[in-house]
């Protein structure tokens, strides 16, 4: 391939893409990039394209605050229309959201090869919005990077050594990421003065299973206003968490800041004591950073942080995550385990890409 076009839409896209961008001009690989809006304020998405340097978009189609099906058909047709200008050699897909999906349908029907970067991830709950996206997403694409081996034996247990698609572990694009930017963002950062405290826990709080319950949603600030007792609890909050707190009335005590950029993130992630998320990539951060993670899901896409011991599962239930902040902080962790690659995921990525 020589001309690709990359889809991206949200945040975790968009530090995905960075790496993976930077290798193509690098290979000389030619990109465009179609962003579809779904994340669009500064702070959820141009801070990611200065401070990463990811070349602009050479479309905007500003698709955002609306239902999935809605959101999903108006991208569908926003990136078949560029697709049929671009015609690209192929088109590259990051993670699991709206706008993966919308660009795999596309890419699909216009009988463009599909390159799926983060291919192989399963929560085994079709419920999750996420999980769907995954399922059809890989079903349909050319060729899949996985970013572990869980998620090749995934593909397996599915019947992609059948399928005319190639599966390869390439490791983990958001591991380079994190080692590319570290220094940068030690030059660049000063978020620990702006929080103005050295000792801390870092949460984010976004999973629409968490934020779209009022429930869970009240269970889990109970159990992080609880946490700051002890230690202060630092949430950079997103706003749709945001706005479901307003709008229900919830009172966090802990300290709430704006979504930072990646390399406040970074600087976060690095000093905190421990991390509560529902993220999908904060838990892998907490790792490559050698912080202990707790999840407030019931089930994780990257169980062998679990297995490891890296990682404990408590849903929203905030007793358990008072309990499992408890015997975290007590407990010392060897993270020196290899688990996401060698740091070189997006340069295998884009030679396997560019020799398609
Ligand atoms: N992130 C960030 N600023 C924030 C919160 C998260 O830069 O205020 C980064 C985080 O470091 C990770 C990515 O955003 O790389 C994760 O995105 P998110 O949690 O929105 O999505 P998920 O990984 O669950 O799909």
């Amino acid at each position: 391939m020589r001309k690709v076009v990359s889809i991206v839409g949200a945040r975790p896209q968009f530090i995905k893409a960075a790496t993976l961008s930077r290798q193509f001009r690098l290979l000389g690989v030619q990109e465009s990039i179609i962003h579809t809006g779904q994340h669009f304020e500064a702070n959820m998405s141009d801070i990611f394209f200065r401070e990463m340097e990811i070349p602009k978009p050479a479309y905007q189609l500003d698709i955002h605050t609306l239902s999935h099906g809605a959101m999903t058909g108006r991208m569908l047709e926003g990136i078949e229309k560029a697709l049929q200008v671009e015609k690209p050699d192929g088109v590259v897909l990051y993670g699991d959201t709206n706008s993966t999906l919308a660009g795999a349908l596309a890419a699909s029907k216009l009988r463009i090869p599909i390159v799926h970067v983060e291919a192989g991830l399963r929560s085994f709950d079709m419920t999750m919005p996420e999980e769907v996206n995954r399922v059809l997403t890989d079903r349909v694409s050319s060729i899949l990077f996985c970013p572990t081996e869980t998620a090749v034996n995934n593909l397996k247990r599915e019947g992609f050594d059948h399928l005319p698609a190639r599966v390869v572990n390439s490791g983990d694009v958001m591991y380079d990421g994190a080692l590319y930017y570290e220094d940068k963002a030690q030059l660049k950062s000063d978020i620990l003065r702006r929080v103005g405290t050295k000792k801390f826990v870092l949460a984010t709080i976004h999973r629409e299973e968490n934020a779209d319950s009022p429930e869970k949603l009240r269970s889990i600030i109970a159990g992080l206003n609880e946490i700051h007792k002890q230690v202060p609890v630092v949430v950079p909050l997103h706003p749709r968490t945001r706005n479901i707190l307003a709008q229900q009335y919830i009172l966090p005590n802990f300290i709430i800041i704006d979504p930072v950029g990646y390399f406040d993130m970074i600087m976060l992630l690095k000093n905190a004591e421990l991390v509560i998320t529902d993220s999908g990539g904060v838990q892998k951060e907490a790792f490559f950073f050698g912080k202990q993670c707790i999840t407030l899901r019931e089930q994780t896409e990257w169980i062998e942080l679990v297995e490891k011991g890296f990682n404990v599962l408590v849903g929203s239930d905030s007793r358990r995550l008072i309990s499992a902040f408890n015997s975290f902080r007590t407990q010392e962790s060897d993270f020196s385990a290899n688990l996401y690659g060698n740091g070189h995921a997006a340069k295998t990525i884009a030679e396997i890409i560019q020799k398609f």
